[in-house]
């Protein structure tokens, strides 16, 4: 049987990557897989922006998923982050506990994961394995020039509200499964990394969408001392999301659904064409729904008449 070792050199070890074709001194990673601990090269001039996200089997996965799937997303949640807070991706660690050492769930989590970091120049460097309930926690570091990332914190009354991709897409394949393009919102999220990255100088504020947009836009809220209205027509919401009869049930998928990995992001106004600009070049819808208001951090989110809508709580990790 596999030991531990051969498990991480068989399914985790890759060849060193350089920057410039060739040139091994512009590697990024001096030192990676089979250490103590990995040595890694930050670019001069830049802030390193470090997350950690932990997946769960029964809490954030069904039993049984698809362990391609699972690398992806798994993988792709954490790139959302750095997307966020505008930062490129660049360097991952994975802890993996495994029930079991399954070789063949090991090389679909490896394929799939591998196929996103290899998509964004994402090294993986270490990580951790050992046998326990199925758990996947990956920690990434990203860099961002100094002085240039994205925070919560930076709304100001004023600014619009922006929010790309569409919206409910992910819940709704939680809530009704068999709809094959929900599905893959859920299992294979895309993140906005390169969004997140060309926000720069241009966002105020930036956060990801992983637990409910009116959640989420509300950590912006709160961070930066101040209130939003949406106005709930102009939310950006997936086909088969628009498709949905029950009103009720498509504004809790629209405001309150999680997993969708879009970003929300404000902005002066000023930027409107700038930020149209940047929609047509990374043909990614760009919605803008609202704006911030001075006062309490509360969302507000009104319908075409301009009465206000209840909004139902997001995703809660620490609901039984
Ligand atoms: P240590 O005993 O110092 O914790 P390990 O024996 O656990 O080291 O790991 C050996 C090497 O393999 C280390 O470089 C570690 O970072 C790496 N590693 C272990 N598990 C993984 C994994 N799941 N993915 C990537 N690298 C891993
Ligand atoms: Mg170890």
């Amino acid at each position: 049987m596999a030991s531990e070792f051969d498990l991480i050199r068989r399914y985790f070890e890759q060849p060193a990557r350089d920057v410039q074709p060739g040139d091994r001194r512009m590697r990024r990673v001096a030192l990676g897989i089979g250490d103590d601990a990995a040595l890694l090269r930050p670019s001069a001039g830049m802030e390193l922006a470090v997350s950690t996200d932990l997946l769960l089997e029964g809490r954030h996965f069904r039993a049984g998923a698809d362990p391609r799937k699972l690398g992806h997303k798994s993988l792709a949640v954490n790139l959302s982050d750095m997307a966020a807070m505008g930062a490129a991706p660049r360097w991952a660690t994975l802890a993996l506990a495994l029930p079991a050492a399954n070789e063949a769930w090991l090389e679909e989590f490896a394929k799939g994961f591998f196929a996103l970091a290899g998509r964004f120049g994402v090294e993986l460097i270490g990580g951790d394995t050992t046998r326990g309930p199925l758990s996947i926690c990956i920690t990434i570091l990203g860099e961002v020039p100094a002085g240039l990332a994205l925070f919560r914190a930076g709304a100001r009354p004023g600014d619009d509200i922006w929010v790309s991709g569409e919206l409910g897409g992910a819940a709704l394949a939680l809530a009704q499964p068999g709809i094959a393009a929900a599905a893959r919102r859920l299992d294979e999220p895309e993140p906005r990394v390169e969004l997140g990255e060309r926000l720069r100088g241009i966002a105020s504020a930036a956060i990801d969408v992983s637990d409910g947009f009116a959640q989420d836009l509300g950590h912006v809220l709160a961070r930066s001392g101040a209130g939003a209205i949406v106005e709930y027509a102009l939310l950006p919401r997936a086909e088969e999301v628009r498709k949905i009869q029950d009103a009720a049930m498509q504004a809790r998928l629209v405001l309150s659904g999680g997993d969708d990995y879009e970003l929300a992001f404000t902005a002066p106004q000023s930027s409107r064409d700038e930020i149209a600009a940047l929609s047509a070049d990374l043909a990614l819808a760009l919605t803008r729904v609202g704006s911030i208001q001075s006062g309490e951090p509360k969302l507000q989110v009104i319908d075409p008449q301009g009465r206000p809508l209840a909004v139902e709580r997001g995703f809660d990790h620490f609901a039984p």
